[in-house]
């Protein structure tokens, strides 16, 4: 197919070919030092508080590729110390979505498994007088924090003795105050430059059931005070995280010096952000709760599930994820890069078959073919893949072609039906436009055609040549079917970059849902297959796909805009 472009020249290096990325280079001077007895692991640590998104999908692809390529090892950590908005449903999801990327974990941890020892770590800098307890409300000790240029003041509870201190942390743990009583807080420089060392919270009081602890706590260590921590307790060599927590960093390591245990060494890398849609669970939360989307596995979410339903393959997501490598500035990436991958995928693997994709299709009778015949015409799977065989598609006196595809008043160059026009049906026979029907109304209801029978596909002795081929399907022979196509989530490229809500950016046309006729080879169809529909796009079958009824997705279009502008560029 002349749509289908040929994108060789914009192709990334291979991997092997590659220099090395910023990460690599810092896992190569480690291995060349004998740094963690050459070890190399890794982790991916996600909040089970909602579904995965294609950025995760990135840190996984960094994650678990990087302990490949050093013959190493990662983890799937559950960062489960919020209680409050985690649940099991998100656990099971992401753990099917890791898999289903081809990604298998060396062991399935949960920060909360880490409970009693994190306890233990907090009494141990209690001990060392480098953590209190503190009575202060929430709003005196943001009062307390100071601003990056003017220093902090101290909290009046920050001079607790030891024992005091100790006392109050374990009757915090007992349960004796409510929420927000009490806090513990690192005894470290209510002045320093770096806000996060302004004696940063270690525990809340958050009298709340959790997914696995259930009602065994009621103090709750904070992020920072957990993830160095976990990653320390599981001696994760490498632990990557996104560009938000450099400024943490300092504190990931002065837990782990203060409390002497393992040195897990933190580095950060940017977030990944696509155009046109949303990259945050809250949000994603916020489509599904409020009915903007059908929910989290929704074709138009950018979650790893919406994805996979729309028809993306793991290896388009792995190969996308390659392509845009890893940076130390955050940026925004064309969503256009991560349809090129698929199609690239899809050109080589599917079926090109016919489908008319029209809620109101032009029927063509050939007036000069016999009534009742059927041929059998021999269509090419994949022009791409010789391997990939013919298959026969009945052809009978009456076809569907798609309205768009006849002008009864054509501009020049027009190759496609007109009156008095010729055009290929794709895989069978020449036609021409000998009459044009109209109802009352004046709208056409029926092309009545003739073919020329020298000019089949294969043995055409017609020498007659036409510029255009069209798809059809034979009336008698075509399977109903429904097709959703689908447009960008939202209208604007950065919603970040906008003022206002990103609802406020909710593209309405996201969703269109259309009939269509295609060939009947299709009626054996099963949820997840993938096809090319003819100079249409790629499309697959929906899990809405019933016996009775056809369900398409529409993965990508066959256009590819972001390859043009490449070449542009
Ligand atoms: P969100 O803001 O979407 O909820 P998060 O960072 O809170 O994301 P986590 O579950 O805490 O989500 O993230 C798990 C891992 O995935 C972390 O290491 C995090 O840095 C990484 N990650 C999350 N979002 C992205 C992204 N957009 N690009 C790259 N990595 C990401
Ligand atoms: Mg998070």
């Amino acid at each position: 197919m002349s749509e289908i472009p040929n994108n060789t020249d914009i192709r990334t290096p291979a991997p092997a070919e590659r220099s090395l990325n910023f990460v690599e280079q810092i896992v190569e001077e480690d291995l060349a030092t004998g740094k963690n007895g050459g070890r190399v692991h890794t982790r991916f640590p996600p909040e089970p508080n909602g579904y995965l998104h294609i950025g995760h999908a990135k840190s996984i692809c960094l994650n678990f590729g990087l302990a490949d390529k050093y013959g190493g090892k990662t983890n799937l950590r559950f960062d489960d110390t919020n209680p409050v908005t985690e649940d099991t449903e998100y656990v099971e999801s992401i753990k099917a979505d890791v898999r289903w990327l081809g990604f298998e974990w060396e062991n399935e941890f949960y920060a909360s498994d880490y409970f009693d020892q994190l306890y233990e770590f907090a009494e141990k800098l209690i001990q060392k007088g480098l953590a209190y307890v503190d009575d202060s409300t929430a709003e005196e000790i943001a009062a307390q924090k100071g601003t990056p240029t003017e220093p902090g003041k101290e909290s009046p509870y920050r001079s607790r003795s030891v024992e005091e201190n100790l006392d109050l942390f374990r009757r915090m743990k007992a349960g004796e105050f409510p929420d927000g009583a009490k806090v513990l807080r690192a005894k470290i420089d209510m002045a320093a430059p770096n806000m996060h060392f302004r004696d940063p919270i270690m525990y809340r009081i958050k009298h709340a059931h959790h997914h696995r602890t259930g009602d065994k706590w009621c103090i709750y260590p904070m992020y920072d005070f957990a993830h160095g921590q976990s990653d320390s307790i599981e001696q994760i060599t490498h632990s990557l995280c996104t560009l938000e927590f450099e400024v943490h960093r300092p504190l990931y390591d002065w837990y782990i010096q203060q409390l002497e245990i393992f040195p897990s060494r933190q580095i950060e890398f940017a977030r990944l952000n696509l155009t046109y849609t949303v990259m945050s669970k809250r949000k994603l939360l916020q489509l599904v709760n409020e009915g903007h989307v059908r929910g989290w596995d929704d074709p138009r979410m950018p979650t790893i599930a919406g994805i996979r339903r729309r028809g993306f393959t793991p290896a388009s997501i792995r190969d996308f994820a390659d392509r845009i490598g890893i940076a130390k500035r955050d940026n925004l990436i064309d969503v256009g890069l991560l349809e090129f991958c698929i199609r690239e995928e899809l050109n080589k693997t599917t079926a090109r078959v016919m489908a008319v994709v029209d809620e109101k299709p032009l029927r063509v009778v050939l007036t000069n073919y016999p009534v009742g015949q059927v041929d059998e015409v021999s269509i090419e799977n994949n022009p791409e893949d010789p391997s990939s065989g013919h298959r026969s598609v009945p052809f009978s006196r009456e076809v569907y072609i798609e309205r768009d595809d006849f002008m009864e008043n054509p501009p020049k160059k027009y190759f496609r039906l007109s009156p008095g026009g010729m055009v290929r049906l794709k895989g069978a026979y020449i036609i021409k436009c000998e009459e044009v029907v109209k109802d009352n109304a004046g709208e056409i209801i029926e092309l009545r055609c003739t073919y020329i029978p020298e000019s089949r596909s294969g043995s055409d002795t017609s020498g007659i040549n036409v510029k255009g081929t069209i798809h059809w399907v034979s009336v008698a022979h075509a399977v109903e079917a429904e097709v959703r196509l689908y447009d960008r989530l939202l209208t604007v490229e950065d919603p970040s970059a906008e003022e206002g809500d990103f609802k406020s950016f909710i593209n309405p046309n996201s969703l269109e849902i259309v009939r269509a006729y295609v060939e009947p080879t299709l009626k054996a169809a099963k949820t997840g297959d993938r096809f090319q529909f003819i100079r249409k796009g790629y499309f697959c079958i929906d899990p809405d796909s019933t016996d009775e009824k056809l369900v398409f997705n529409r993965t990508v279009t066959l256009k590819d805009t972001w390859a043009k502008e490449q070449k542009k560029a």
